[in-house]
């Protein structure tokens, strides 16, 4: 193993992924800590683990271990990933957990930076701005567990951290590799241990990954990980380059699940409807203890040796807001996800082995019921979003994990055109 990745949550890890095959890694997602025993066969290894929003200790806790496992997998370099609008509290968890993975790995400093220009996350002067805005005027300010409210990362990076952070500006940056290594070295000559990095561009992102080549340990969002395979394959160590993105063929029938509610999912389900079956999931006949889950599984079973099947939630905001006032918004989401997940594992046993979950939420139910622990990353379907296989009773099946908001119109359809042309 060449790269070992700790991801704070399960969407960005899998983002991260992505970028590490396309750039040629082979990389396995896992969720969670494997087992001590476990063997993985990858250039790169991202354990997700679901510690962004919980108590710093907590979070440490479970990087740590995290970070154990991978270093008796004899990982060469490591990564802490978390999201790219730098989110977290006063009290963590970027700064905690960065530090206790520096100590546990014998580093005295690490570059944070969470930069991806692509998708509009810039860092200019150590201030994040997102799109043309800085992260405190950009809606962050308001998020309900990691409200963000001062764009400066230097200052919100120091009020979490125990050691002292600096910046290295983008001069240093644009000046190439070499003078930003000088640069980063004469921070931590100064006593710097975390040093936030400027970055606008792809050629920055680039310029980073190469000045910190021979850090034990790199932190930041997966845009700075789109120049670290390079670095390996300058070193003659990535030998499967070409393997990276390849996909089996996978026969079988093909199931979409959709618990979104997100404007891109609405219009990805509706689009599919006007040419596909579709089974909607009511959430009040569930609350009423309706047969809403026997009636999805007949009418899939029905399709599904012909065409792919569609069971979906997705609905209007208005009639989720109108669900949520009736029996409150945690017992709904509950019993959808719930519902949803029982359906999915039920057909997957049933022999579905083309799967594509779409929101966040919906699609961790989903694995969590499908006992779903390693991930082989393949090609990205739209950005952020790739196939990926996994082995159930040595029959290999294929999962598209969708974050509500991703994918365009045609994502389903689009996706599992790929698995035929595989
Ligand atoms: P996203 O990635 O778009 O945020 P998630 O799956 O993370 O999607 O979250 C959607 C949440 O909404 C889930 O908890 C799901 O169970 C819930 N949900 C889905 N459909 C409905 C509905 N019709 N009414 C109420 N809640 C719903």
């Amino acid at each position: 193993m060449l790269l070992a990745c700790i991801a704070d949550d399960f969407t960005g890890a899998t983002d991260l992924a992505n970028m590490l095959v396309r750039g040629g890694m082979r990389t396995v997602q896992t969720i969670g800590v494997p087992e001590s025993g476990q063997q993985i066969d990858a250039d790169a290894v991202v354990v997700s683990l679901k510690s962004r929003t919980v108590d710093a200790q907590e979070a440490i806790d479970q990087s740590l271990q995290a970070c154990r496992w991978l270093q008796r997998a004899g990982a060469k370099q490591f990564f802490f990933k978390y999201c790219s609008t730098f989110d977290s509290t006063p009290k963590g968890n970027i700064g905690p957990v960065a530090e206790a993975l520096m100590h546990m790995l014998g580093a005295s400093f690490a570059v944070a930076c969470p930069a991806f220009p692509e998708n509009g996350r810039s860092i200019y002067r150590g201030h994040l701005f997102v799109g043309d805005v800085l992260l405190n005027e950009s809606g962050m300010e308001n998020h309900p567990l990691t409200p963000m409210r001062d764009a400066n990362l230097v200052r919100v990076l120091q009020a979490q951290s125990q050691g002292a952070v600096g910046l290295a500006g983008h001069e240093h940056v644009q000046a190439g590799p070499g003078p930003l290594k000088a640069r980063l070295q004469a921070l931590q000559a100064q006593g710097v241990s975390l040093a936030i990095v400027d970055a606008i561009s792809d050629k920055d992102l680039h310029t980073i990954a190469q000045a910190c080549e021979d850090h034990i340990l790199i932190t930041g969002g997966s845009g700075v990980a789109l120049g670290l395979p390079a670095n390996f394959e300058r070193a003659g160590l990535l030998r499967h380059k070409t393997q990276a993105a390849s996909l089996p063929s996978i026969a079988g029938p093909a199931l979409v699940v959709a618990g979104s509610c997100s404007k891109a999912t609405q219009a990805q389900v509706a689009h599919w409807l006007q040419s596909r079956p579709g089974f909607r999931i009511d959430p009040l006949a569930l609350h009423q203890g309706g047969p809403v889950v026997e009636q999805a599984l007949a009418f899939s079973r029905a399709h599904l040796s012909q065409e792919p099947v569609l069971v979906y939630a997705t609905s209007t905001p208005q009639e989720v807001t109108r669900v949520q006032h009736q029996i409150g918004t945690e017992r709904a989401g509950q019993l959808v996800e719930q519902a949803l997940a029982d359906i999915a594992s039920a057909l997957v046993a049933q022999g579905v082995r083309k799967l594509i979950c779409a929101g966040g939420e919906t699609s961790g139910a989903i694995v969590r019921a499908l006992g779903v622990h390693t991930l082989q990353v393949g090609p990205q379907i739209d950005p952020g979003v790739p196939w990926m296989t996994t082995q159930r009773d040595s029959v290999t099946m294929a999962i598209a994990l969708k974050s509500g908001n991703f994918g365009t119109v045609d994502f389903f359809e689009k996706a599992l055109n790929m698995l035929q042309q595989a």
